[in-house]
């Protein structure tokens, strides 16, 4: 496969799979193992056409899409830490 570079810095990209947060109709959903091209640089990732297509069509079948886990993701203000 082609080297490519980070369209945002010029560094190197690798392909790895990651967490991605998502906002889906006012939910906050994570996609985990989400295969994705990351730059080592700056940490900018996309995904493939491929994977795109698999997003889009989850979020539109989101309400029978089986749920891996709930987290409870605590948030904090950052004037009081
Ligand atoms: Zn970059």
């Amino acid at each position: 496969m082609l080297e490519e570079a980070c369209e945002v810095c010029g560094g190197k990209v690798v392909e790895k799979t990651i967490d991605q947060a998502f906002h889906i109709k006012d939910r906050r959903v994570i996609i985990s193992d989400l295969p994705a091209e990351v730059c080592t640089q700056c940490g900018y990732s996309i995904v493939s056409a491929d994977v795109g297509e698999n997003l889009d069509k989850f979020i539109s079948n989101l309400d029978q899409t089986q749920e891996l886990k709930t987290l409870q993701v605590p948030i904090y203000q950052y004037r009081t830490i």
